[in-house]
């Protein structure tokens, strides 16, 4: 239980704007009675497998992988070497490189594909288009298109959820428009203009661009409003992940079980890439993987939100942050609900990380690693110090006893491959000035 003297403490740690590790009590307790079931993954697995040949008529650049939406995992034990004072820690470590998803260039391509394509399919459906002899690949004809291009898709996005979005809405022929709060990137904003979507800019933040996006969708007639913060069909696009992963470990001979615990590293924002890939590696492997999310000092609202509880939604501007932060994808005042409450009995911990600390990041992964991420997508890269060096992450280590040679640590990318060149630049020069 988190008792209020806990909520008050964690409150104030947070509002200090140092970076720490919280340790999640609860974990372990039952999911709620509505959480989707196995069945409900398995479907947006098999629904995602059945886009392929879909996917692979849509976009030339997929012919080779005929249509697959995956990314590559890859070992990466220089990680564990990282800071240059300390010894290297034990175990095996990996990269989930979600920064190469095709397409959309971030985790974004996972729930947000799903959610595009299951929407194409009952449109189609309710039209009578669907199912068809030519399987979901039906979805790209002339006369889907026509049927498609009197709807609309709306969503309200820092920058790659509304990349990922549009590109597949406007790639199936669907009128799209995305909302965007005014810190998204000018370059994510051109490159949907050049794909024919309409971009809305919004004063404000991400709910507030969010927020405008909903109400103007609820306006419009035939329109489909993707909602970050409370989308099912977002969440469980994520979720499907687990699958391909599982199976990628095995590949690289990883053995997960109760001596052998795997712990991963994922960044978080509204909650939806990190809650959706965490609730599909549950399913899979239970009690012996160790999720950890990672959340910028000024909007660490997952945490907040778990350890204020599920009676009432907190902010961090609540707690006085500020929401500012370089770490684009993470700038989320605000927890989805949907989330925060399948993550209570989940989530093994959160740790939060400064924007100096990104850029270091980013540049290690640049220097040492040859991996080209965003801020945001480096979060995760400091959570295997915060397990082996913090007393919070000692004490979560000893009361289970794990011999910590025998882990593997997985540090999931999450984006990166579709920042133009100048601004990569820039991040290093960032990383430079920072070290
Ligand atoms: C959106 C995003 C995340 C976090 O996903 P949420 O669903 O918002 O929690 C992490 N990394 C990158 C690069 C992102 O774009």
């Amino acid at each position: 239980m988190t008792t209020t003297k806990d909520m008050a403490y964690w409150h104030g740690a947070l509002a200090t704007r140092n970076p720490l590790l919280w340790v999640n009590p609860r974990k372990g307790e039952a999911l709620p009675s509505d959480a989707p079931a196995q069945e409900d993954i398995s479907e947006a697995f098999d629904r995602l497998t059945r886009c392929e040949p879909l996917m692979a008529k849509l976009f030339p650049e997929l012919r080779e992988s005929l249509g697959k939406i995956e990314s590559p995992l890859f070992a990466s034990d220089s990680l564990l070497g990282m800071e240059q004072d300390g010894a290297p820690l034990p175990g095996k470590c990996f990269l989930k490189r979600d920064d190469l998803l095709p397409i959309a260039g971030s985790i974004k391509a996972r729930g947000g594909f799903h959610e595009v394509l299951d929407y194409a399919e009952q449109v189609a459906r309710d039209a009578g288009l669907f199912p068809s002899p030519d399987g979901y690949r039906a979805l790209a004809s002339e006369v889907c298109r026509s049927v498609f291009a009197e709807h609309k898709v709306a969503v309200g996005s820092t920058g790659n959820l509304g990349l990922s979005i549009g590109i597949m809405a406007a790639a199936l022929g669907f009128q799209t428009v995305v909302h965007m709060s005014t810190d998204a990137k000018a370059w994510k904003k051109d490159r949907l203009r050049q794909q024919g979507v309409e971009v809305v800019e919004h004063e404000g933040d991400y709910a507030q661009a969010v927020a405008a996006g909903r109400d103007e969708a609820r306006r419009t007639p035939r329109c489909h409003f993707v909602d970050d913060e409370h989308s099912m069909r977002l969440f469980l696009g994520y979720a499907a992940s687990a699958r391909y992963f599982a199976a990628q470990l095995r590949a690289e001979q990883v053995t997960v079980g109760p001596q052998d615990p795997l712990f991963v590293y994922i960044p978080c924002g509204v909650g939806g890439a990190p809650g959706g890939v965490t609730y599909g590696l549950k399913q899979i492997f239970g009690d012996n993987v160790h999720c950890f999310f990672a959340e910028p000092v000024e909007s660490p609202c997952m945490l907040l939100q778990l350890v204020t509880g599920e009676d009432r939604s907190i902010s961090v501007y609540d707690i006085g942050l500020s929401n500012i932060t370089d770490a684009d994808g993470l700038a989320v005042g605000q927890a989805s609900r949907l989330v925060s409450r399948l993550m209570t009995g989940l989530v093994s911990g959160i740790f939060t990380v400064d924007d100096a600390s990104l850029y270091r990041n980013l540049l290690f992964a640049d220097e040492h690693l040859g991996v080209q991420l965003e801020p945001s997508a480096t979060a995760g890269m400091g959570g295997m110090r915060w397990l082996m060096m913090s007393d919070a992450g000692q004490a979560y280590v000893r009361e289970q006893g794990f011999d910590m040679r025998r882990a593997s640590h997985v540090v999931w990318t999450t984006g990166g491959s579709l920042v133009p060149e100048a601004e990569y630049r820039r991040f290093i020069e960032m990383g430079h000035a920072l070290r």
